[in-house]
C-alpha cells in the first residue's frame, strides 16, 4: 500500500532538487532538457505520481493530486522565468557583438542653406541698406537681352570672353551674366534705378579649381542724375567691410575693359589675412580681385532710351563663391556644387 507522506516527501525533496536546477540554469539548451526531465511522460515525477492509483482513499488521492498541481505551477513559473532571463542574456550578447564603435552617433540633422544662398542673402541685405531693391530675370535669355543691348554687337571680340552654350535657333542662350536684367530693369522703370540682381548664369569652361559651367553672380546697378564714381567707391567699401565684418577693408580701383561700362574697373580689397601685408593667399599683392565694374556706357543707356545727357549711373558685379572662398579661405569652388554635407554643413547657423 502506498504511503501518501511517502510519496508527497518524494515529491517535496523532487521539487527542492527542480527549484536548484532551474535557478541554476545558464543556457537554454539545459533548461529545455530540466523540462522535460520533470514533465516529461518518462519524467521522475510522473513516476512517483504513478503511484496514485494505489490509493484506495479518495481524500488521500484529492490531497495528492493536489499537491502535484501546486508543484507543477511552481516548477512552471520559475522555467518560465529563468527562460526569460537567459533569453535576454542571449540578445544582449548578440547586440555586443553587433556594435560598430566606427558609426557616427545618431543625431537629428537639420537642414540648412546652402552657403551660396546665406552669402545672396546677405549681398541682398546689405545692398538694401542703401535702398537697392531685388530684381530678376530670365535665365534663358535672347542674343539682344544678353549681349546686343549691352554694347556687344553680333561680331564684338568681346564675346570671346563669355563663351557659352549658344542655340543658334531665334538667338537664344542660358545667360553669361546677370547684367541682362539691368537691360529688362531699365526698360521696365524709369530713374532713378537701385537694383540687385543675383543669380545664375552659365559659360562654357573647363572645370577646375576655379571654373564651374554654371556659378552665380550678385549685379548692382544705379541709375540717377549725379550718380558717379565716388558713390560706387564708398557703397561698395561699406558693403563689403559689412559682408566680411571687418571694418580695416580699403578698396582699390584699376582701370579695365568691359563693353557696357566706361570707365570700367576691376575693383581688388585689402587681403584680410594679412591686411595689406602681402600672404599666399594675396599672393603677396596685399589685395584680393572681388568685382567688376564701371560707370554704365552711354550707348547702353540709349539702348534702353535712357537720355546719357541727363541720367548717368554705375554697375558692379562679382560671385557670391568668391566672397566666401576669400572668407572662408576655400580653394576649390566645385566644392559648392558637390553636395558633400561633410563640406556644407560646416555653414550652417546655428
Ligand atoms: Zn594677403
Amino acid at each position: 500500500m502506498t504511503n501518501i507522506k511517502v510519496l508527497i516527501e518524494s515529491l517535496s525533496n523532487k521539487q527542492s532538487e527542480a527549484l536548484d536546477r532551474i535557478q541554476s540554469c545558464n543556457n537554454l539548451n539545459d533548461l529545455r532538457q530540466i523540462r522535460s526531465k520533470y514533465f516529461g511522460k518518462e519524467s521522475e515525477i510522473s513516476k512517483i505520481l504513478s503511484n496514485i492509483r494505489d490509493i484506495k482513499d479518495d481524500s488521500e488521492k484529492k490531497q495528492i493530486g493536489e499537491y502535484s498541481n501546486k508543484l507543477k505551477n511552481i516548477l512552471e513559473i520559475e522555467i518560465s522565468k529563468q527562460e526569460n532571463i537567459l533569453k535576454n542574456i542571449e540578445i544582449n550578447k548578440d547586440l555586443d557583438k553587433s556594435i560598430d564603435i566606427s558609426l557616427e552617433k545618431y543625431t537629428n540633422n537639420i537642414g540648412s542653406l546652402h552657403p551660396i544662398t546665406q552669402m545672396i542673402d546677405k549681398i541682398v541685405e546689405v545692398f538694401g541698406y542703401f535702398g537697392f531693391s531685388v530684381a530678376s530675370g530670365p535665365e534663358i535669355e535672347t542674343d539682344w537681352f544678353c549681349f546686343q543691348a549691352l554694347n556687344l554687337n553680333i561680331n564684338h571680340p568681346a564675346r570671346d570672353m563669355q563663351d557659352t552654350f549658344y542655340i543658334k535657333e531665334n538667338h537664344i542662350l542660358p545667360r553669361t551674366h546677370t547684367s541682362s536684367v539691368q537691360i529688362r530693369t531699365m526698360l521696365k522703370e524709369k530713374p532713378p534705378i537701385r537694383i540687385i540682381a543675383p543669380g545664375r548664369v552659365y559659360r562654357n569652361e573647363n572645370q577646375d579649381q576655379r571654373h564651374t559651367f554654371m556659378f552665380y553672380q550678385y549685379e548692382g546697378l544705379v541709375i540717377d542724375k549725379t550718380t558717379n564714381i565716388s558713390d560706387l567707391k564708398s557703397i561698395l567699401t561699406t558693403a563689403l567691410r559689412n559682408i566680411f565684418d571687418n571694418s580695416d577693408i580699403e578698396l582699390r580701383l584699376r582701370h579695365s575693359y568691359f563693353p557696357y561700362t566706361e570707365p570700367s574697373f576691376e575693383i581688388d580689397a585689402t587681403c584680410m589675412l594679412c591686411l595689406g601685408k602681402g600672404c599666399n593667399v594675396c599672393s603677396n599683392k596685399g589685395w584680393l580681385e572681388l568685382l567688376g565694374g564701371g560707370m554704365v556706357h552711354p550707348q547702353v543707356l540709349r539702348n534702353v532710351d535712357i537720355d546719357p545727357n541727363i541720367y548717368q549711373g554705375f554697375a558692379f558685379g562679382g560671385g557670391p563663391e568668391r566672397l566666401l572662398m576669400v572668407k572662408n579661405m576655400i580653394e576649390d569652388t566645385r566644392l559648392f556644387y558637390e553636395n558633400d554635407l561633410k563640406f556644407l554643413s560646416q555653414f550652417r547657423k546655428i
